[in-house]
């Protein structure tokens, strides 16, 4: 398999490979092509093998650049992951110019508000910063389409359950979903 065969956009593509991967990795290979055609995936592997890196790209592809409001919302169980997310989002985004901001806790939240005010195409956060967020009317959720959860199983372990069905309330019932 290719990156070049997954009908991935060409300014994406150069970021991908900008980035320094040759070819997707084997969870890539089974799960970019079904998220960009807009299915729910629950991608299960490893971590360390490319799963963090697959929802980058795979949230790259989804987004409308030309549309100036989040689109996409990633939760993740710690600041460092949602964190890092926003990292390679803007690695192998840095062709096609799409905003993310991370939205986590321990950072202050005027910079939150300030980001996100400016407008971001993407969210990749701790589901506490989060939900206060949306509550506050800072994060806007109508045009949000994709939802991924970001170790999905660790997040529910953590004792985020609560946090992550308050967000479900504000979310579009029309909501593509991502669990890895
Ligand atoms: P991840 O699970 O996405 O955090 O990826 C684990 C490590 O593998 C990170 O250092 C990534 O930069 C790297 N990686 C992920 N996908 C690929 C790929 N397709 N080609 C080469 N390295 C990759």
């Amino acid at each position: 398999g290719s990156f070049d065969a997954m009908g991935i956009r060409e300014d994406l593509l150069r970021g991908i490979y900008g980035y320094g991967f040759e070819k997707p990795s084997a969870i890539q290979q089974r799960a970019v092509v079904p998220i960009i055609a807009g299915r729910d995936v629950i991608a299960q592997a490893q971590s360390g093998t490319g799963k963090t890196s697959m929802v980058s790209l795979s949230v790259c592809q989804v987004i409308d650049t030309n549309i100036h409001e989040v689109q996409a919302l990633i939760l993740s169980p710690t600041r460092e992951l949602a964190t890092q997310t926003e990292r390679v989002m803007q690695a192998v985004g840095n062709y096609m110019s799409v905003s993310v901001h991370a939205c986590v806790g321990g950072k202050s939240i005027g910079e939150d508000i300030r980001k996100l005010e400016a407008g971001v195409h993407v969210v990749s956060g701790t589901p506490g910063r989060v939900c206060d967020m949306i509550k506050r009317r800072t994060l806007r959720t109508r045009a949000i389409k994709l939802l991924v959860l970001d170790e999905a199983d660790e997040m529910l372990t953590r004792g985020f359950k609560d946090q992550i069905y308050d967000v479900y309330r504000y979310l579009p019932p029309e909501l593509q979903q991502v669990h890895d």
